[in-house]
C-alpha cells in the first residue's frame, strides 16, 4: 500500500542570535542552519523511516531542489511534488542564548498546489491506500473528498488548528489526530468533544503523558516513555508518521501507537526536525 501525503515542505532557517531582535534593530546572527521541515515533510519522512511507501504531494519553488533531494534521500517518492514560481515555504527562526525563539512563517509554494496536480497524483492511488493531510497546504477539503470517493483511508492531522478547516474535512475522515490543545479548540469551536465525532479512529496526543486513542469513541491510553526531553519540535509529526506506517502495514492500532510512542520519545531526545527522525531499527533498539 502507499501513503499519499498532501503536505507542506519548508526550509527551517534557524539563526542563532545573542538576543531576540527589538523593533528597528539590525542584528548579526552567529550561525545559520537550514533544516528540512514543515509538518507535511516531517510526516512523510517519519512514515518512510518507519518502512512505508510514501508519495508526497506538494510544491516547491525554484529554490527548493535541495528539499526534493533530501526527501528522496530519506526514502520519500517526490514525483508528485510540483515546481512552482512561488518561493519554497520557509520559517525564519531566531533562537537566543536562552533558547527563546520567534518565528516568521512564509507558506509560499505550499499554497500553490494545483487541482490538476492533486487529481493526477490521486488517479495513481489504489483503494485501501492512505491519504493524509495537515493544515499547511491548500486543497485539503478537495483532497479529503476525492480520497473518500476513491475509497482511500482519509487521515487528517489538525495542525496548525483552524476551526473552519477541520470542520470542512470532518465528514470525509476515517482518522483524526490532534494534540490536547487542538482537541480543546475543536470542542470550543464546534461544541463537539472527540467522543462525539463519527470518525472511526481518533488519537489525542498528550505530550509527555503519551496518547489517548478512541476507537469509535471508546478510549484507551498509551503512556509515553520516560526520556530526557531536549527538543519537542517534530514529536507530533513523528508520532503521526509512525502511526500511519503501522496502519498501512495492517498492524493493530495498539501496536502502531506503541511503536509511535517509542519513535516520538526518541525524537524528543534530539535537536532538529525531519533530518533527525529515527528509523525503525533505531526505534526497536532504543533503550528507554
Ligand atoms: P505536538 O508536538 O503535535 O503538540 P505532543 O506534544 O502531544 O504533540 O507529542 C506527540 C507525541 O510525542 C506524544 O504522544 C508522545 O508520544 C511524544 N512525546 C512528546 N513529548 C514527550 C516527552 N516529554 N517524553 C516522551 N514522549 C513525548
Amino acid at each position: 500500500m502507499t501513503i499519499w501525503n498532501l503536505g507542506s515542505i519548508n526550509a527551517d532557517m534557524i539563526y542563532d542570535v545573542p538576543h531576540l531582535p527589538a523593533p528597528g534593530e539590525t542584528l548579526a546572527a552567529n550561525r545559520l542552519d537550514r533544516f528540512l521541515g514543515g509538518k507535511g515533510a516531517n510526516m512523510s519522512v517519519a512514515a518512510a523511516r518507519a518502512g512505508a511507501r510514501v508519495a508526497h504531494i506538494g510544491a516547491v519553488g525554484p529554490d527548493g531542489r535541495w528539499a526534493l533531494e533530501r526527501l528522496t534521500e530519506y526514502g520519500v517518492d517526490t514525483r508528485y511534488i510540483a515546481g512552482v514560481q512561488e518561493p519554497t515555504g520557509h520559517a525564519i527562526i531566531a533562537v537566543d542564548t536562552k533558547g527563546e525563539n520567534n518565528i516568521i512563517l512564509f507558506p509560499g509554494s505550499n499554497h500553490a498546489i494545483s487541482r490538476d496536480q492533486l487529481g493526477q497524483a490521486l488517479s495513481s492511488a489504489s483503494q485501501g491506500d492512505l491519504l493524509v493531510m495537515q493544515n499547511e497546504t491548500n486543497l485539503q477539503v478537495e483532497a479529503a473528498r476525492m480520497g473518500h470517493e476513491l475509497g482511500l483511508t482519509v487521515c487528517y492531522a489538525a495542525a496548525p488548528f483552524q476551526a473552519d478547516a477541520v470542520e470542512a474535512v470532518l465528514p470525509y475522515l476515517d482518522f483524526l489526530i490532534l494534540n490536547e490543545i487542538e482537541a480543546e479548540q475543536l470542542q470550543q469551536a464546534s461544541g463537539q468533544s472527540v467522543t462525539d465525532l463519527e470518525i472511526e479512529h481518533v488519537i489525542v496526543t498528550l505530550g509527555s503523558k503519551g496518547a489517548r486513542y478512541y476507537h469509535r469513541g471508546a478510549p484507551s491510553d498509551f503512556p509515553a516513555l520516560k526520556v530526557e526531553a531536549v527538543d519537542t519540535t517534530g514529536a507530533g509529526d513523528t508520532f503521526t508518521g509512525y502511526v500511519l506506517a503501522g496502519m498501512d502495514r495492517g498492524m493493530p492500532m495498539a501496536q502502531a501507537i506503541s511503536q509511535a510512542n517509542r519513535a516520538a520519545a526518541l525524537m524528543v531526545t534530539r535537536h532538529g526536525t525531519a533530518d533527525v527522525i529515527p528509523d525503525l531499527k533505531e526505534v526497536h533498539e532504543a533503550q528507554f
